[in-house]
């Protein structure tokens, strides 16, 4: 495998231009922006794995944490072709934000092992992931640093690191790692999380608007574990999802298409796609069926699939009043600036998409108290936490007259700053 450096370089060089943009507007200590730029430790790790075929392979693994001035650093592992120390650099950082901006008493880490998933048997895949755990086992822990699963890493992946990390404990640790099945210290409501989480934020936003839930049009982008999710308490709140695409194309329903359905089918396919639905319309070409999908006169536009979706090539067709950011960075710096002028209200990723780690946030408070809550108890609570942030960074975007996505990046630094400030300086 070659691997290609600039992606996560160009990230990094990224994520930290919107800090030093945040940072002069809220007029921060430059010692402090240094600071806040720079990852607090990174780890380089070499993994060494028994193959199948009963040769040695050594990975290359990291772990960064970003800063742990709020609280234990909280971010995902993934397991990719593309991971590099620069991407999981700048992944680090983000998740200290996202934290901040839902105000739960988390810093920001990350973690990643480059290597090829798809290409390893399950049993390579827990060799890879215990030895990769013991080797970061001197910065992780319940009250230091926990993982979760990310691109790639599931509930199983978890359990291993878990089990390993718990052996060397000489007890059960289940806090040291979020995302885990329900029997091992999992939480509920977790699977649906960032889609429900997506339909509250959505609901807000929509009232900002002067517009309801009840019989607005929806089209989302990707029908994976977030775009499903969120179709699904969309449209059970009242709303009409017209379009939905995937890798496999795109259907187009104007009187609304049936969701649980859909769901239901895209269980029972091989890949876990939409293509085969019967009724709506139907595009292969998921390129085209995108291209539709973005030009739709539509309320609100989801797009829930990948990064860099919504660029200047193609935000000019777009027709939507209001975006929620499901998926990570969905809409480029370019973009933004051309929706900007449409007046279309966006929500941005790292309010829209932050339910996840909030309940990953429930799930460690469980298991740290060792007492589990009913699924009911975990949506109240992540409701309450989603619409306060959501009033919290529309309060600071009226107050700073800036966008959503200013607004949530002035509110989350702002918060770690004076956290940082607070604290002092050891020694
Ligand atoms: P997933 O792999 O379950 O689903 C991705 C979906 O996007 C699939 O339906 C896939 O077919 C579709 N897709 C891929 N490329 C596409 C394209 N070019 N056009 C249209 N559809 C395409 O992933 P997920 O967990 O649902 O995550 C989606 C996004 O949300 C990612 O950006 C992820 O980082 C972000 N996110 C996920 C979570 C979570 O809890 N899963 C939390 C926060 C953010």
């Amino acid at each position: 495998m070659t691997r290609d450096y600039r992606k996560g370089m160009q990230f990094l060089a990224d994520a930290r231009e919107r800090l030093d943009m945040v940072a002069k507007k809220l007029k921060l200590d430059p010692g402090l922006v240094d600071k806040l730029k720079f990852p607090k430790r990174a780890l380089i790790v070499s993994i060494p794995v028994k193959m199948d075929n009963g040769h040695l392979r050594v990975f290359t693994g990291y772990r960064v944490q970003h800063n742990l001035d709020r609280g234990p650093g909280k971010g995902g592992i993934r397991y990719h072709p593309e991971v590099t120390l620069e991407e999981v650099t700048a992944l680090a950082m983000l998740m200290t934000w996202k934290c901040a901006v839902v105000n739960i008493p988390f810093g920001g880490a990350k973690g990643g092992v480059y290597c090829n998933p798809r290409e390893m048997s399950l049993k390579e895949l827990e060799g890879l992931t215990r030895r990769f755990t013991y080797e970061i086992m001197m910065m992780i822990g319940p009250e230091k640093d926990i993982a979760a699963p990310d691109v790639y890493t599931n509930p199983q992946v978890m359990s291993w690191m878990m089990d390993t990390y718990s052996m060397h404990q000489g007890f059960s640790v289940p806090g040291v790692v979020t995302g885990k099945p329900v029997h091992l210290g999992g939480s509920k409501g977790r699977l649906d999380a960032t889609g429900r989480g997506v339909m509250f934020v959505t609901r807000e936003g929509l009232k900002h608007i002067s517009l309801s839930l009840k019989g607005t049009t929806i089209a989302i982008q990707g029908f994976g574990n977030v775009g499903s999710a969120s179709a699904k308490l969309l449209s059970e709140a009242g709303a009409k999802i017209i379009a939905v695409s995937d890798i496999s194309g795109g259907l187009f329903n104007p009187k609304g298409i049936d969701i649980p359905s859909l769901i239901k089918h895209v269980k029972r396919t091989k890949y876990k796609v939409i293509k085969g639905f019967k009724g709506p319309q139907f595009i292969s070409d998921f390129k085209r069926a995108n291209e539709k999908l973005f030009g739709l006169k539509v309320d609100v536009l989801i797009p829930a699939a990948l990064e860099n979706q919504i660029t200047e090539e193609n935000a000019g067709i777009i027709k939507a009043k209001m975006i929620t950011e499901a998926a990570n960075g969905p809409i480029t710096p370019r973009a933004d600036k051309i929706l900007a002028k449409k007046k279309i209200f966006i929500i941005p990723d790292i309010l829209a998409n932050a339910a996840g780690v909030v309940v990953s946030y429930f799930e460690w408070v469980q298991d740290t108290q060792a007492l589990f809550w009913k699924e009911e108890e975990v949506n109240r609570r992540l409701e309450e936490i989603m619409t306060e942030a959501f009033y919290d960074v529309l309060r600071a975007a009226k107050k700073h007259r800036v966008d959503m996505r200013m607004a949530a990046y002035m509110l989350a630094v702002f918060r770690v700053a004076d956290a940082t400030r607070l604290r002092g300086i050891y020694p």
